[in-house]
């Protein structure tokens, strides 16, 4: 039976960013979750050691979760928000307002990150078609940026493995350095730092008068590797596009909704955004909702007499879906009532201990860490930070390896991700680590031994 459901997945899925051929040799095939821990369809349990890719925070099959779908269910599953609203969407978006950065007084809906990215950069883009200055047409995104997989989300992208091949679909942006300290040759962070606001500003003198937007995310950049800006980039950043006169679009898809022991990452500088996008953490992992913010200002720019054309036009099938919104309701007053922010940022100081016995790992080249959300960076010679030959895929192995010991996450190349609900105890914590340790170690032990033989 259970076989049978694996073969049938082989013959007719086709999953996302994976490689056909990985899955076929090493298929996984979840049937269940409680707490933090998934099981499969062989009964095997899992310590949800990635979130279910960075979404999950009060763990799996959570009550007040569940009952809040249930009784959304009993009114209403779905019915439109294309000219007219319907009751949580509403709700949430008052809950919304109260915890973003004060300016943000506009909520958009949509269903994931990537829409949630399109929709700040459309209305970024008519924004300033809006107020008289078309020619602001351009935008400034961030080098190794992630904002997702749809066509305009990967234009202010630059993650080169995936989003080489699609060059010539993308429309230009600018690509102004980020700061990555461990990979930088400035002598510490501040260097670093403000050798890329000045780089920044360099391009911004140049060029703002075409620029409609700078788009960047908060305080981590997540898919590029957990690399975690220095003190003072992310506020740096805010003054330059104030100065210039750039709508700043920040991505809090990953890090919104306390993964970084902040309701909001950009609150670590009190920065305020212009657009703001959130997904992930926002139904708890439940349900796809997304929600692009706005302040006042571009919002009112779009409202007008009709025949004056400047509404947005943009919206999906499934936008303010109402089971979506009663969960992401639920998750709010779950994040008040069980203090789930103050507790991220309490453990995390635990969750950093832990991880420091890495350091003297033989190659582990770089551990980073903001609240809940850490990368293991993974080299073959530490002293020189020499990668592994990539096609050797340590990452993936080292996440095989965990996947026996009972944990799952995904790799990020050689970076190992961890980012565990956030509801993780101690405890758990330190299993997970624990899991960690042990597949870190088998698995660049044994590599750097072939490796060594067949040089
Ligand atoms: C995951 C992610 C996205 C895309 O969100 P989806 O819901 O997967 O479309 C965008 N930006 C960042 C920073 C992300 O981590």
């Amino acid at each position: 039976m259970t076989h049978e459901l694996i073969e049938k997945s082989k013959k007719h899925l086709w999953l996302p960013f994976t490689q056909m051929k990985d899955y076929d040799q090493d298929p996984l095939m979840i049937e269940s979750g409680d707490g933090i821990k998934v099981k499969d369809i062989n009964g095997k349990e899992y310590y949800d050691g990635f979130s279910s890719v960075w979404l999950n925070v009060h763990g799996h099959r959570k009550k007040e979760l569940d009952q809040a779908i249930r009784n959304q269910l009993e009114k209403i599953a779905h019915s439109t928000l294309l000219g007219m609203t319907n009751v949580p969407a509403t709700e949430l978006a008052e809950k919304l307002i109260e915890i973003t950065p004060e300016n943000l007084t506009r909520v958009f809906y949509s269903d994931s990150g990537a829409e949630a990215m399109e929709i700040a950069l459309k209305m970024a883009f008519q924004y300033w078609s809006n107020v008289g200055k078309p020619q602001k047409q351009k935008f400034i995104s961030m080098r190794n940026g992630y904002h997702g997989d749809t066509i305009g989300a990967v234009s202010v992208g630059s993650i080169d493995l995936f989003h080489h091949v699609y060059g010539a679909l993308m429309f230009d942006s600018f690509k102004a350095p980020i700061p990555n300290v461990y990979r930088s040759n400035s002598k510490d962070p501040e260097q670093c730092r403000d050798e890329c606001l000045q780089a920044l500003e360099e391009l911004l003198v140049e060029s703002h008068e075409e620029i409609a937007a700078l788009s960047i995310e908060s305080m981590v950049q997540g898919a590029a590797g957990m690399i975690v800006m220095p003190e003072g980039f992310l506020s740096g950043v805010r003054a330059l596009c104030t100065k210039y006169d750039v709508l700043m679009i920040v991505d809090e898809v990953a890090t919104g909704f306390g993964r970084t022991g902040k309701m909001f990452a950009c609150e670590h500088e009190n920065v305020q955004p212009d657009l703001m996008a959130a997904g992930k953490g926002i139904t708890g992992g439940y349900l796809p909702i997304a929600v692009t913010f706005t302040t006042e200002k571009i919002y009112q720019a779009f409202y007008d007499d009709y025949e004056k054309l400047k509404t947005f036009f943009h919206g999906h099938s499934y936008t303010g879906n109402q089971l979506g919104c009663a969960v992401a309701i639920e998750n709010l007053r779950l994040f008040e009532s069980e203090t789930i922010v103050e507790n991220v940022a309490s453990k995390s100081k635990e969750l950093k201990t832990m991880l420091e016995e890495f350091n003297s790992f033989a190659h582990v080249g770089d551990v980073r860490q903001l609240g809940f959300m850490c990368g293991i960076e993974l080299v073959h010679d530490k002293s020189t930070k020499e990668p592994f030959p990539s096609e050797r895929r340590i990452g993936y192995k080292v996440s095989l390896k965990m996947r026996e010991l009972g944990m799952l996450t995904r790799p990020l190349g050689d970076v190992i991700v961890f980012m565990p609900p956030l509801v993780s105890t101690k405890t758990e914590l330190l299993e997970m680590v624990n899991i960690m340790k042990v597949a870190i170690e088998v698995i660049t032990r044994e590599e750097a031994a072939s490796f060594v033989r067949n040089v």
